[in-house]
């Protein structure tokens, strides 16, 4: 399926495009430095897609990666790939918006166009045009999320054990004091309510070590 994460792209073709590359080359600088603030890791991406794609390194050797403004033809896009001159160029917006998953993802893709694939139309397939989160590239964002939201959960979880433990101990401390001086009926109740209190323990102490 599509999903909000999907990341656009295009691939540009024949010759009256590298004319409009070349008026773009003139216009913008072919490469501009990656932002240095929280970059995404392009270098992790390329390493999957590599490893995908043999047959890329072999037909082209080096592939060059720039970042860039894209072609006319891609100008909504997130990246293209030149299939015949072997790079992928990459629009600096995706720079600063993609995430890890995202890049990756969209890395494999263009690899695979290097490697001679046309676009799917199969949304969940990762050749269409809309790139979806690829398997290959760990847990998607959205899962990513949903196990932070877990883990942070499970540690709220995990300290507000600890902190009734902790009441649930003194309770039966002051229970066992009290029972001791107490006697008859009294004494079985504080017997009882004590061992409520231990199998409440009990109860929690299986639930903290599930976490
Ligand atoms: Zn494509």
């Amino acid at each position: 399926m599509g999903n909000a994460q999907a990341i656009r792209r295009g691939r540009p073709r024949g010759l009256g495009l590298s004319l409009l590359l070349a008026l773009v080359a003139i216009a913008v600088p072919a490469t501009a430095p990656a932002p240095a603030a929280a970059a995404v890791d392009l270098e992790a991406a390329t390493r999957i897609a590599k490893g995908v794609f043999p047959s890329v390194a072999q037909r082209c050797g080096l592939v060059r990666i720039e970042i860039g403004l894209l072609s006319a033809l891609n100008a909504s896009a997130s990246a293209e790939s030149y299939f015949y001159s072997c790079r992928v160029r990459i629009a600096p917006g995706t720079m600063t918006t993609a995430s890890n998953a995202q890049m990756c993802s969209l890395m494999v893709h263009e690899w695979g166009h290097l490697a001679g694939l046309e676009h799917s139309s199969d949304p969940d397939n990762f050749m269409h045009e809309r790139v979806p989160h690829n398997r290959l590239c760990g847990p998607s964002d959205e899962e990513a999320r949903a196990r932070q939201v877990l883990e942070a959960n499970r540690a709220l979880r995990r300290e507000a054990i600890a902190d009734k433990l902790s009441e649930l101990r003194s309770a039966l401390r002051a229970t066992h004091r009290a029972r001791r001086r107490a006697h008859g009926a009294k004494r079985v109740r504080l017997a009882r309510r004590a061992k409520r209190l231990e199998r409440r323990m009990k109860r929690l102490g299986v639930e903290l070590r599930s976490l």
